[in-house]
């Protein structure tokens, strides 16, 4: 089991020790532009709470806390206008790429949004 560092960068959004384009945000997730964006629109959405990855999310947040995320998704992908046109990633483990060890859904369109923020 990979143990959580408080110390990595989504921890530290989080705690609003330093500064994101927020997109969406309520009582259970984050969502904000990616500092390095790989697609016309590049959000992340990260819940609040201490996981590591997609793997530790699902097997130990509490139920609340799963279905607030991805229903925060669902919130954000509105929020961008992107309902039919998006494409989400999972990064898990060093060998997969992931470099950010909080969990993190990658939303990805290279179509344009419809909204203005
Ligand atoms: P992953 O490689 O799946 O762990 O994705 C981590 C993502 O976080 C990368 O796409 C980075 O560009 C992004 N990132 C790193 N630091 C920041 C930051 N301070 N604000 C927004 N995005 C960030």
């Amino acid at each position: 089991m990979s143990v959580y560092d408080k110390n990595n960068v989504f921890a530290k959004i989080l705690r609003g020790e330093i500064p994101n384009k927020t997109v969406y945000e309520d009582e259970f997730v984050l969502a904000f532009y990616d500092v390095s964006p790989r697609a016309k629109v590049h959000v992340l959405v990260i819940p609040r709470g201490e996981y590591t990855d997609i793997y530790d999310f699902a097997q130990n947040a509490p139920l609340t806390l799963q279905t607030g995320f991805w229903n925060g998704v669902c919130n954000t992908v509105e929020k961008l206008g992107l309902r039919n046109n998006f494409r989400t990633i999972a990064n898990t483990g060093r060998g997969s790429g992931q470099s950010v060890m909080h969990f993190h859904i990658h939303i990805m369109s290279d179509e344009r949004f419809t909204e203005d923020f």
